[in-house]
């Protein structure tokens, strides 16, 4: 089923959502991105006619009743956000009679689905090493599914818009989609946009096609690095992997980050890439730091001919030259991990430069696509981000679509 397609008039909705927003110390939410990203779906319920059942988690309290995680800090703020009164069940697998009292046009928000460990799923209290460990998870599992089948009853439908948990196989992520038939569940509107982002760059590609990954270590992006080799025309690797590259080339570091057990590993990259005919971009000059710090003195050297004492912190400037040749000439673009420590302003020039050269090539009809917090966080330091196709909500979920595994969330809906 479809949100569009599905007819909410009379009926109960319970929506998955993430307002897992961040709180200052007075309890007062300092970013709302989350809730504004779930709007059109839970508008679109209330206007079809429908209540609305909203669940979420929010940190981490590991199974317990923890204050500072209470979703009730953010009624009032769901509140304004939908323009009509928001009430509060305490206790999230009790909350049948609130749900079964709601009429078309309320609303009632669940507290932490988190504070019961069956969300999860996973047992608290016992090592993974106990012998008792095995029986202790079955036992979970089993309450996990009791808990889905309670949350499940208090609706008529079920409404998925999490991305940012849709790679976890959690109670209200999942398994509760087993109590709804095909025709009673179904993506929200934040899913949907989400799946076809991830659609227009592993399916639906219009080429040429750069996909440009940063970020700190190769080991952490070798899976989708991997999976991109089939689909890439260009592929760009920058940040702290350069100089695992560097070395595994027989250059010289420095103190630069490199990760000395990946050397074989950047080789293999080298050659699949060759095999593959994928175009694949590495720095070849940097700025070079003698200190972790903003304030260090800088120097532009050769990646493979770094001083002693030096580290590389940012992509020099021949480099940034031939990744804006790479991506400015670009239909499909994925960007995920900055080319340098762009925290520091001093060493921000080479993500600016990559987000540029997407913005332009976005002005010329490419799509781009932006995951991962850092690269969201590089659009928007330099004010791109009205000026690429979509930036992703999901930094785990999206990395894990886009390595092509299937997210449990996705497939609970669509089988
Ligand atoms: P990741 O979480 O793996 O995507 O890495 C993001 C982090 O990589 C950012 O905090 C950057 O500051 C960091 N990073 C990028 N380039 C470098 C570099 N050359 N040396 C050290 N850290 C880097």
């Amino acid at each position: 089923m479809t949100i569009n397609d599905y007819k909410f008039a009379g009926k109960k909705a319970i929506v998955r959502v993430d307002f897992n927003v961040p709180l200052n110390e007075n309890g007062q939410i300092t970013d709302d991105t989350r809730i504004r990203g779930a709007l059109p779906t839970l508008k679109h319920i209330l206007e079809e006619g429908g209540a609305l059942i909203i669940m979420s988690h929010m940190g981490k309290p590991k199974g317990k009743v923890v204050a500072k995680y209470s979703l009730k800090q953010i009624v009032d703020a769901v509140s304004a956000a939908l323009g009509t009164p928001v009430q509060f069940a305490e206790d999230c697998a009790k909350a049948a009679e609130q749900a079964a009292a709601l009429k078309a046009g309320e609303v009632l928000l669940l507290e932490n689905l988190r504070y019961y460990p069956e969300e999860e799923g996973k047992p608290v209290g016992i090592d993974k090493e106990d012998p008792a460990y095995d029986e202790a998870k079955k036992a979970m599992k089993a309450s996990q599914k009791e808990f889905a089948k309670t949350l499940a009853s208090y609706a008529d439908c079920y409404v998925n818009d999490a991305f940012g948990t849709a790679h976890r196989k959690h109670a209200s992520t999942a398994v509760i989609a087993d109590y709804f038939d095909a025709d009673n569940k179904m993506l929200g509107y934040l899913m949907e946009k989400e799946v076809q982002a991830v659609d227009n760059v592993l399916s639906n590609i219009k080429r040429p096609f750069t996909a440009i990954m940063g970020g700190s270590k190769v080991s952490t992006k070798i899976g989708i690095i991997e999976n991109l080799m089939d689909k890439v025309d260009n592929l760009i690797l920058c940040g702290g992997m350069t100089y695992t590259f560097a070395k595994a080339n027989g250059g010289e570091v420095g103190n630069s980050i490199c990760e000395n057990d990946k050397l074989e590993l950047a080789l293999d990259i080298i050659a699949q890439a060759k095999a593959k005919g994928v175009n694949l971009v590495l720095a070849t000059d940097c700025v070079v730091a003698d200190a972790f710090s903003n304030d260090a003195n800088t120097q532009i050297c050769s990646t493979t001919a770094i001083p002693e004492g030096w580290e590389g912190v940012d992509a020099g400037p021949e480099s940034r030259k031939a990744f804006a040749a790479a991506i400015e000439g670009a239909k499909t673009i994925l960007w995920n991990g900055p080319a340098g420590v762009f925290e520091f302003d001093n060493f921000a020039a080479g993500s600016k430069a990559i987000a540029e050269a997407i913005a332009t090539a976005t002005d010329n009809g490419a799509y781009s696509l932006i995951g991962g917090g850092d690269s969201v966080a590089c659009v928007n330091k330099f004010g791109m981000a009205d000026r690429v196709s979509y930036i992703s909500t999901g930094g785990g979920a999206l990395l894990e679509a886009i390595e092509g595994k299937v997210l449990p969330g996705v497939a609970a809906i669509k089988g």
